[in-house]
């Protein structure tokens, strides 16, 4: 698995979040799919996308809170 090193776009007025499971672009106003971990909003283009997100968040937002 090569894995994606995108990370999501937080510019205002952004309309696409980027799937942090897919990589996928996603409306970020009407995302198909949504989850709040540690007080950030995540998007998905699927279901299946945020069960993945959620089995292991790290390995998906590799958060290195110190
Ligand atoms: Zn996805």
């Amino acid at each position: 698995m090569s894995g994606f090193n995108m990370r999501p776009n937080h510019k205002p007025g952004n309309p696409f979040s980027i799937d942090p499971v897919c990589g996928m672009k996603v409306d970020a106003n009407q995302p198909p799919v949504q989850w709040v971990f540690q007080g950030q909003e995540y998007h998905f283009c699927s279901d299946v996308c945020k069960q993945l997100f959620q089995r292991e968040p790290q390995k998906y937002t590799k958060v290195d809170a110190g």
